[in-house]
């Protein structure tokens, strides 16, 4: 059997024939139609007014808070378990990340903690939908409303996800993607914004862009950046998310699969189930082992890696990291970090594989 890898994605003729007419064109940097095509389609699949392509979902988010205002002496609610990035893009703009836990039971941020780290310098609350699972928007949008700060989405691991029937990526002032190679729907690298409002999306615009105004020539009002994708990689990413939803309902049936050969082993919780609210995609499978499984996690990685299967453990918490350390405890944050394990979620993951990989854990149960 081969080695199993964590994350693969998933290329086929379509990338290629983008690329190709891509490339034919001459048009490889960031001006052409297959930016314009991608940006216009993920907009429509979002539900959103405006998608603005980016560099990287780093960028996305680091524009995302410049164009909301924020900057020096504001504070950023988020979550403890996160990708760094999260954090490091709050800094980029001289705020100042506030780290919020967990729900015990979803692993997105918790809105009752959010309320007890809003202070008068919080100026945004940044939701992310951790390993395809959204946060309860309801409750952080009401929290939004009721402190007037704004809400922005990091749906980096969750496109095609939904809340109460919405997208994710449309419920915030200001919500980012990322399309990096072990993403949902990848473009190497890169990122996009989505939003209704105009003006933002015009800030967004010119702060990506160098700041140039885009009627008159070498005209810069503001310090801007070079933040744009290239039309080679969204000719990639147009072909890929003309495949989204396939992409998500072969991901759906492998998740069903691992539940259903993980099901009852002492010590392995399952991760969570939707609800009524909260649709998930499947973009990594991810588990707890707990106490009550006789190894460790790390353990487990171990004796995984050593049958051929690569897994990944889950974030370490933002605040055990030395730029972020903090001494008040986020107790959740920190126990799911050390006990969560994402095993590998691919595409083309077979059957056969999930039964091995499942075997193995059932094994050394
Ligand atoms: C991947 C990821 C990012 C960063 O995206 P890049 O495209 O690698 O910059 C941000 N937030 C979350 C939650 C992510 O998973």
């Amino acid at each position: 059997m081969r080695k199993i890898p964590v994350a693969q994605p998933t290329l086929g003729k379509s990338e290629w024939q983008n690329l190709k007419s891509c490339l034919e064109s001459s048009w490889i940097s960031s001006q052409g139609k297959f930016i314009e095509r991608f940006e216009q389609q993920f907009a429509n699949y979002c539900g959103v007014k405006y998608a603005i392509s980016t560099s990287s979902g780093t960028a996305a988010l680091h524009l995302a808070l410049l164009a909301l205002g924020i900057g020096k002496g504001d504070e950023v609610i988020l979550p403890a378990l996160t990708f760094v990035s999260c954090a490091n893009a709050i800094v980029y703009t001289g705020a100042k990340p506030v780290f919020a836990d967990v729900e015990g039971d979803t692993w997105t941020i918790d809105p009752k903690d959010v309320e007890k780290k809003i202070t008068n310098k919080t100026k945004a609350i940044m939701a992310v939908h951790l390993y395809g699972y959204p946060a309860d928007m309801k409750s952080l949008k009401s929290l939004a409303r009721k402190y007037g700060i704004f809400l922005i989405e990091d749906a980096s691991e969750a496109h095609g996800a939904k809340f109460a029937g919405k997208r994710v990526g449309s419920m915030g002032k200001i919500n980012c993607f990322s399309f990096y190679g072990n993403k949902i729907i990848t473009t190497g690298e890169g990122g996009m914004i989505t939003t209704n409002n105009k003006s933002y999306a015009n800030k967004i615009t010119l702060l990506k862009n160098h700041g140039a105004d885009p009627k008159r020539r070498y005209w810069h009002p503001v310090i801007g950046y070079n933040y744009r994708m290239t039309n080679l990689q969204a000719a990639i990413g147009l072909a890929q998310l003309e495949k989204l939803d396939y992409f998500l309902a072969k991901r759906k049936k492998i998740a069903k699969l691992y539940r259903k050969f993980l099901k009852s082993i002492p010590g392995v919780v399952l991760p969570p189930e939707d609800t009524n609210n909260r649709q998930a995609v499947c973009w990594q499978f991810s588990i707890l082992i707990t106490k009550k499984f006789p190894l460790n996690r790390d353990h487990l990685i171990r004796l995984l890696a050593k049958k051929g299967i690569e897994t990944r453990p889950f974030f370490v918490i933002l605040t055990d990291l030395p730029m972020y350390k903090q001494k008040e405890p986020l107790p959740v944050a920190e126990k799911i970090s050390q006990q969560g394990i994402s095993l590998p979620t691919s595409v083309n993951l077979t059957e056969k594989e999930i039964k091995y990989i499942c075997e193995q854990i059932k094994k050394a149960s």
